[in-house]
């Protein structure tokens, strides 16, 4: 192939779809191409059936972070809708601009299928109060939990509406990206396509390369913080108060021994913890369903330390990346640890798990996380259990069970200015391969909000 198009998109997951779909509104006169790495929704299947295939076999392309639909594909598909966390977008457009975009894109998702879908509110909630008296910190934010389901339905419904209009070019990663007379020229393999704006969205699984092409048109980048911390089973009774009225609550504990942010992260109640591939390390993750059929007997959450970093050491991904290959080396993959044992300073075994009142979702290596986990980020996760224990109850239980290690990678933040421009006019990067969002809402309203720029 040897075409000229008038945009081009680079990634398939949120921040490209929505791009996609709001210049296809916009400007029906314009070409646009996306190039994605993985496959369409429908070819997208993870090979770990539990029975044949019970761990990751690290597939060329993981069908869980790529192809249409990117990493939110098969996740929760919880759009939060604030300015306090999931990314900094406000920062480049301002907070009101960034808020009417992310309420923009639930109007989308509640036309394409996502409507009777519950949006929750921290806004007037008593637990706000409770919080407080205990040391904890309760973030604003209002939550349109689509579920795994419905945003599987949302995806599938977008994509029906643009393939017609817009060529989708699957299983086609894009190599380089290079400036012509113009505009751009992007390479793949067996072929190139010219284009006058390029949009690249590539994503977290997309951040080596989104490296390169900085490194190669000479784009100033920074990278100076990872989260690290271990994922949190226990019976979803445990955390109902919470979850019945918020779905997602966003807490923050400030330790007292290192005065450290620890914060819950992608809460999902009723839900199964699950493994995550990047570049080939083996962490944890969580996702759940709204289908009552599909829902677990056990919440879990993620409890997470940032580390920022200063100079001279400039690659935090690497620190989390290390750490995640220590696990993978003395579990196989994730380890698992119910949290008593993890007090008294022993390892978990199968046996003891399997007397546990806990039953894990995922079948993970019986371990023990103090050998993984740096003694100040395990401290405060510790620390913050208990204070948990303090507004639910059961937290600290000892068969609470600790899934290691969970790992925020943050892509490189690249150099654009409020338009999500780079120095190169028309040269776009949005999404979470930008380092500007790190969530479905921020994704999206930056994809809308390049488009918009693009089609004035
Ligand atoms: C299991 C899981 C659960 C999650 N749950 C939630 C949640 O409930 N709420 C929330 O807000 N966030 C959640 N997230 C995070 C959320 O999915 C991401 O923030 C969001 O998908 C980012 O969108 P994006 O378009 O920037 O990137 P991505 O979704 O990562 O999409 C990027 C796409 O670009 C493609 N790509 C990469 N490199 C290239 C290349 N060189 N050429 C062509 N294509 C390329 C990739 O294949 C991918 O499909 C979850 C993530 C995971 C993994």
């Amino acid at each position: 192939m040897d075409k000229h198009f008038d945009v081009i998109i680079i990634g398939a997951g949120p921040g490209g779809i929505y791009s996609a779909y709001e210049l296809m509104k916009l400007r029906p006169d314009l070409s646009i191409a996306v190039f994605e790495a993985g496959n369409p929704l429908d070819k997208r299947h993870c090979p770990i059936d539990g029975d044949k295939v019970k761990t990751c076999i690290g597939c060329p392309t993981c069908s869980i972070m790529s192809g249409f639909g990117g990493a939110g594909a098969f996740s929760d598909g919880k759009y939060n809708i604030t300015n306090d966390f999931g990314g900094t977008l406000y920062e480049h457009i301002g907070r009101a601009n960034a808020t009417k975009l992310m309420e923009y894109v639930d109007e989308i998702n509640m036309t394409h299928g996502g409507e009777g879908t519950r949006l929750y509110s921290t806004s007037g909630s008593d637990f706000k109060k409770r919080c407080i008296q205990n040391h904890l910190k309760l973030l604003d934010a209002s939550v349109r939990h689509l579920g795994t389901d419905k945003n599987y339905v949302v995806l599938e419904n977008l994509y029906r509406e643009m393939k017609d209009h817009i060529s989708f070019f699957f299983r086609t990663p894009v190599e380089h990206i290079s400036l012509v007379d113009g505009g751009f020229r992007v390479d793949f393999e067996g072929g190139s396509a010219t284009c006058a704006k390029c949009v690249v969205s590539v994503g977290r699984s997309g951040s080596k390369w989104m490296q390169q092409v900085s490194e190669e048109l000479n784009i100033p980048t920074k990278s100076d913080r990872v989260d690290l911390g271990v994922r949190v089973e226990l019976p979803a009774v445990v955390f109902e108060d919470i979850t019945k009225e918020l779905y997602e609550g966003k807490i923050v504990y400030r330790t007292q021994k290192f005065e450290d942010n620890v914060r819950t992260f992608c809460m999902n109640p009723r839900g199964a913890v699950v493994n995550e591939n990047t570049n080939g390390i083996i962490t944890v993750n969580g996702h759940s369903y709204e289908d009552p059929a599909l829902q677990t007997e056990n919440t879990n959450f993620a409890l997470l330390v940032s580390k920022h970093f200063s100079e001279p050491f400039k690659n935090s991904n690497e620190y989390g990346e290390s750490i995640a290959r220590l696990s993978n080396m003395l579990g196989g993959g994730v380890i698992v640890q119910r949290f008593g044992d993890l007090e008294r300073g022993r390892r978990s075994n199968e046996k003891r798990i399997e007397e546990g009142t806990v039953r894990p979702t995922l079948k993970a290596t019986p371990g023990d996380l103090s050998l993984v986990l740096p003694k100040r980020i395990l401290d405060g996760i510790i620390e913050m259990i208990h204070a948990l224990d303090r507004i639910a109850p059961g937290t600290a239980n000892d068969d609470t069970l600790l899934y290691g290690v969970e790992v925020k990678f943050y892509n490189m933040e690249v150099d654009v200015d409020e338009n999500l421009e780079t120095e190169y006019p028309g040269l776009y990067v949005i999404g979470d391969g930008s380092g500007v969002t790190h969530s479905l809402s921020h994704a999206s309203a930056s994809g809308i909000y390049v488009a918009r720029r693009i089609a004035m």
